[in-house]
């Protein structure tokens, strides 16, 4: 029987030694700066989480042991970064947090020697940060063949001119990852776009603003780029392979974004179930009506599927099996069971769930987000629907598309 739900050793002792690190360092620090409501506390106080998080072998999970990591693969990731996800700065204590996790991934695939010493080996060792610039205000990101920042080859190099907005990380990143145009007119257009290594110190990189969102500055900025001079090496991959890149990056990415989303759903199901058992109504607490159960069943029922899904759609990307329509499938999936689980924890809380006395409307109004990032929800689901076409076109069969033919 090939499916075997056993997990190996190694994935088991990886889990269980961050989650306690989570629940014997993370945590307590996490709650005594929420009590403390310092804003300049939490940089040292998380600086000096890292430190421990390294001196433990608990550092950059996701990139290979030569690199300074953990070396494990997308399916123990899965369960490092729920554990992660528990805790509002878990992934980026161990260096694992977007975006630098994704670019992490791109450069290791897709820098050369040079490039990865440059830029990879202080991002791995923690030293800096990075960003990565796609998404433009002046036109629907979404579809990237349109994106309007250009780099235009002059003599040994590019002169980079454009827009962007909803970098992350963007503030304090010592380089991005940026996608321009190179040559708008080639066919196919996805074959129009090119991606540059970027130093953010650079004075044509200028930060306009941080952008204010729902859930407030979250360091996604808007960005104006005017003649930026970058030399041929600065060019990350082969000219023209930049939407392959953006894909390429997005899969493994988007997929710890999942990762993550669960184990912040399923904080907040702990705390709907842990308020609904001991708020008492009518002689007895919250949990004995059928209402609230619901909202419980529901909840555990979309988080068992979100879990089946990542691990399906870990295990084909850790095997080189084709991935994107399940990726795409878990993305859309775990995004909106994130928005539904924090939603009926508000609800099961009461007033109390509207009031930022718990960590409830934080959550929330940062889920929102989920639903966009990464390819907006109809994105996927287009995509999806592609699928199940083609495989009906191709196959005569939905199979294809609804997990593959490994599945029932
Ligand atoms: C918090 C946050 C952080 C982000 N971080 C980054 C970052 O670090 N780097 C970066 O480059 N970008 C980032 N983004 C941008 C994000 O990736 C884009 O917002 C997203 O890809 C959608 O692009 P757009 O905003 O241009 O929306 P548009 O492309 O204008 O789409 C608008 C809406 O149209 C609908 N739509 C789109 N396509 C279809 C379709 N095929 N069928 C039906 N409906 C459709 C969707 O509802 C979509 O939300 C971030 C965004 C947010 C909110």
């Amino acid at each position: 029987m090939a499916i075997d739900f056993t997990l190996p050793p190694e994935v088991l002792e990886a889990r269980d030694r961050i989650r306690a690190f989570m629940q014997s360092e993370v945590a307590p620090t996490e709650a005594h700066l929420r009590e403390k409501n310092d804003l300049r506390a939490w940089r040292p106080a998380l600086q000096e989480l890292r430190e421990k998080a390294k001196a433990e072998g608990l550092w950059a999970p996701h990139m290979p042991r030569e690199w300074g990591g953990m070396g494990l693969r997308p399916l123990a990731m899965a369960f490092v970064s729920a554990e992660c996800g528990r805790q509002q700065f878990g992934a980026y204590v161990l260096n694992c947090h977007a975006p630098d996790e994704g670019n992490m991934h791109t450069l290791l695939h897709w820098a050369t020697p040079e490039q990865a010493e440059r830029y990879l080996r202080p991002l791995v060792d923690g030293e800096c940060r990075s960003c990565f610039a796609l998404t433009e205000p002046e036109v629907a990101c979404s579809d990237p063949t349109q994106l309007r920042t250009r780099a235009v080859k002059d003599g040994d190099g590019w002169v980079l001119n454009g827009h962007k907005w909803f970098i992350s990380g963007a503030r304090g990143a010592q380089f991005a990852i940026l996608v321009a145009q190179t040559d708008p007119d080639a066919d196919p257009p996805q074959a129009r776009n090119s991606a540059f290594l970027v130093d953010c110190d650079d004075p044509g990189w200028q930060i306009v603003r941080d952008i204010e969102t729902l859930a407030g500055r979250g360091n996604h900025c808007e960005i104006r780029i005017e003649n930026v001079r970058v030399p041929e090496s600065a060019l990350l991959g082969e000219r023209g392979q930049g939407h392959r890149l953006g894909q390429y990056r997005l899969g493994p990415a988007r997929l710890a974004h999942c990762m993550r989303w669960i184990g912040n759903a399923e904080t907040a199901l702990d705390m709907l179930v842990k308020r609904a058992l001991s708020r008492e109504l009518h002689g007895g607490v919250l949990a004995d009506k059928q209402g609230i159960q619901w909202m419980m069943s529901e909840s555990a029922l979309e988080l068992y599927q979100a879990k089946l899904m990542v691990l399906h759609a870990a295990y084909l990307i850790e095997n080189k099996l084709e991935f994107r329509n399940e990726v795409s499938m878990c993305k859309h999936h775990v995004a909106n069971t994130l928005w539904k689980v924090i939603d009926r924890a508000v609800q099961v809380h009461g007033a109390l769930g509207y009031s930022t006395d718990t960590d409830l409307p934080d959550m929330l109004k940062h889920a929102r987000s989920a639903r966009l990032v990464d390819g907006a929800d109809e994105v996927h689901l287009s995509r999806i629907a592609q699928f199940v076409i083609d495989a009906v076109r191709e196959t005569g069969t939905v199979r294809r598309a609804t997990g593959g033919e490994a599945l029932l």
